[in-house]
């Protein structure tokens, strides 16, 4: 049996769990996000406790919220870069953590790690290409593209594309602190409750924001689709709880495409083609896992 250890590392708050899969967390916990000394003490605290009680662990995975430096090649490697949350710029995670417990790090996006986990163990099995976006706070997307996750230049931002923003239709003009009205600017959790002066999960469901979200979601999808061509499409996210979105996303994507691409995954099996996580919220930490056991030796 693998046994591993995965962090899945928000800007709230750090899940960390020993395990070798979905089936098999031995022990998990969870703790703020507060100063990286504190929280990444904490972690490598949880990590030798673990190893006591369970044996050693193969590797470590940390899943992180960004912008972050995944290259190994790179003398930032490990580095959480520019990220807005303070304290954290330009901050070594992987680092300490590899020194205190002596591990192979695996470390990347949060949604990439997710999109690993649904690839190994939920709905995108048997797939090789295919995107995991969260529709949270922020919104983000990773990317496994032929068999391999897509780091390129960086990471991908899919959360920052550009839309067409209709300014008489919504005149609200997005909170992007970098581009206005990117996607994350028009349709993040905190982009809907500014918009309409209530939090996302208090409208009701047949509230005229959830068209809206829909539509900027399916532009947001349209773009990713012909340029990636992903085989599926996963949505997660807190904002993804309100489930009468995906048939909405579904239609306005078929209508946006407009017939151009030519795929029966699409055109026949729409509802199969973007759906839910099928780890549900445990995508991010099952994902912490999965990159792990891509770090140590084979399973
Ligand atoms: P994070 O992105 O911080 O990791 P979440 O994925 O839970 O965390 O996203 C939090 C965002 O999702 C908040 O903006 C919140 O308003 C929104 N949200 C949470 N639950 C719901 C819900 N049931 N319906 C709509 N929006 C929700
Ligand atoms: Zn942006």
């Amino acid at each position: 049996m693998t046994l591993v250890g995965g962090i899945e590392a928000g800007g709230t708050k750090f899940v960390c769990a020993v395990g070798s899969g979905p089936d098999d967390v031995r022990a998990e916990t969870r703790f703020p996000t507060t100063t990286p000394e504190e929280t990444i003490g904490q972690a490598i605290d949880f990590f030798r406790e673990q190893r006591e009680q369970h044996g050693e662990l193969v590797a470590l995975g940390i899943a992180a919220f960004g912008p972050l430096d995944p290259d190994p090649a790179s003398p930032t490697y490990g580095y959480i870069t520019s990220t807005p949350k303070p304290g954290w710029t330009n901050v070594d995670f992987a680092g300490p953590l590899a020194r205190a417990l002596d591990l192979p790090v695996a470390f990347d996006t949060d949604v990439n790690g997710a999109a690993l986990a649904e690839g190994r163990w939920g709905a995108a099995q048997g797939l090789d290409t295919f995107i995991y976006l969260t529709i949270g706070t922020g919104i983000g997307g990773g990317a496994m593209v032929g068999g391999s996750l897509l780091h390129g230049l960086l990471h991908p931002e899919m959360g920052h594309v550009r839309l067409p923003h209709d300014r008489q239709q919504d005149p609200y003009p997005g909170r992007c602190p970098y581009h206005g009205d990117c996607l994350e600017g028009l349709a993040s959790g905190p982009a809907i409750a500014a918009r309409w002066g209530q939090p996302a999960e208090t409208l009701p469901v047949d509230h005229p924001a959830w068209a809206l979200e829909a539509h900027y979601l399916a532009l947001g999808l349209v773009n990713f689709i012909v340029t990636l061509s992903p085989q599926r499409i996963i949505l997660g996210g807190g904002v993804m709880a309100q489930a009468q979105l995906f048939p909405l996303v579904r239609r306005r994507v078929l209508e946006l495409l407009n017939g151009y691409v030519q795929s029966p995954r699409l055109l026949e099996a729409i509802d199969t083609y973007i759906v839910p996580p099928a780890l549900g919220r445990r995508a991010g930490v099952l994902g912490a896992l999965a990159l792990a056991r891509q770090a140590g030796p084979p399973a």
